[in-house]
């Protein structure tokens, strides 16, 4: 319901919003409920503006998907498969290499690894080849490959494997400049019969929060995020952004939210669900933003809103996340990423300066205990004296 936007309660809420400390639950509802779109989107831009100025960030990476076997069948994925019997279930060292070396060769700083989650758990060829390699465990693996990546190419690998024990957390920090898990929802009840996070025993929120609690109690710079349009509610959406924000006040280790549409694909059982409009997905940022204040680093994708893509600008984000000049997006095959250099022109034409930045957030690689010693000369080398990438 719109056109309570005159009333004291909406503006107060707003006012709030714009102090850019970061609004409550029942501000956040009234805002969703009844300001009106202008004021809602110019609240969270004033606040961007004030703290992120005119910089628009995004990171070059290599897309690495490592396994698209996973154990879970979320309702809306094309990445993940059963084992297929013309294709080995996880990318050989020797493949990671490459892709690693491609995205190298065209100035990439950042190496994404995305995979399932847990394949070697349900499947027996994922044992099989994890074995072969000396290796008992997915997230095993893959320390091992972004320790490969890390020394034989320099690129700071970022990975988001899903759900991480402290163990892996831990291990994984020694090569990861940071690391990553999108809560998508804090809903449970998605995850019942017929839900999108139906037969995904590694989507339960409260799983996901715990690793993310995890990663906040050893010191990893973390990236997370909503996914909206799955069938959550405007609350369920709020309460998942709050989630985030309490953990994030609890050990200060968030460097990014993510707000990202559900898209919907052919061959899923989502297939002809509604996708979120444009509208709604700005509503959502600008609600972000309000609810993270002045300091967090809100981002969405711009491969996913087609050439609209600088309106998100309008939303308040600073950070249009990784792109890639080499690789796909493997989780969104159909949605390719811009070039570039038409995204600084965009993002210049709507009056922002686009910058290049590392995996980790110029604010989060100097404070002590987020970087491990084993990266602190990679990142030097790959590093300007601001904390951006060096050109
Ligand atoms: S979204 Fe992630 S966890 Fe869900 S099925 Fe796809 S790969 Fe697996």
């Amino acid at each position: 319901m719109r056109g309570l936007a005159d009333t004291g309660l909406v503006i107060d809420a707003l006012e709030r919003g714009i102090e850019g400390d970061g609004i409550s639950r029942d501000q956040a509802l009234l805002l969703v409920e009844h300001a009106d779109r202008g004021s809602l989107l110019q609240a969270a831009r004033s606040v961007r503006d004030r703290s992120k100025g005119r910089t628009v960030s995004y990171s070059k990476k290599v897309f690495i998907p490592l396994t698209n076997l996973c154990r879970d069948y979320c309702g809306y994925c094309t990445f993940r498969t059963d084992p297929l019997p013309d294709r080995e279930p996880f990318l050989t060292p020797q493949e990671v290499l490459a892709v690693a070396e491609a995205g190298c060769r065209v100035g990439c700083k950042e190496a994404l690894f995305s995979l399932g989650d847990q394949p070697e758990t349900v499947f027996p060829e994922a044992r099989a080849f994890l074995r072969r390699q000396g290796f008992g465990r997915t997230l095993e693996y893959l320390a091992a490959m972004t320790q490969l990546v890390l020394d034989e190419t320099g690129l700071l690998p970022h990975s988001n494997p899903g759900l991480m024990p402290a163990v892996d957390l831990g291990r994984l920090k020694e090569t990861n400049i940071s690391l990553g898990l999108m809560l998508e929802t804090g809903s449970r009840r998605l995850s019942r019969s017929g839900g999108p996070h139906w037969r995904a025993p590694d989507k339960v929120p409260l799983l996901r929060l715990q690793t993310i609690e995890e990663a906040g109690r050893l010191s990893v710079a973390f990236t997370t995020g909503i996914l909206i349009g799955i069938g959550e509610t405007a609350e369920e959406r709020i309460d998942s952004l709050l989630a985030i924000r309490e953990l994030h006040r609890k050990y200060g280790h968030i460097q990014e939210v993510i707000v990202q549409p559900f898209r919907a694909k052919p061959g899923t059982r989502m297939a002809l669900a509604v996708e979120p409009s444009a509208e709604d997905l700005l509503e959502t940022l600008a609600i972000a933003r309000l609810i993270f204040g002045a300091d967090m680093n809100i981002q969405s994708p711009p491969n996913l809103l087609s050439n609209d893509y600088p309106k998100l600008l309008e939303a308040g984000i600073n950070d249009w996340g990784g792109i890639s000049p080499v690789t796909k997006d493997y989780i969104n095959p159909e949605a390719a990423w811009p070039d570039i250099s038409l995204l600084a022109e965009k993002t210049a034409a709507a009056g922002f300066a686009l910058r290049e930045r590392l995996a980790i957030y110029p604010e989060f690689s100097s404070r002590p205990g987020f970087v491990d010693r084993r990266l602190q000369s990679p990142l030097r080398k790959l590093q300007g004296e601001d904390g951006y990438a060096r050109n």
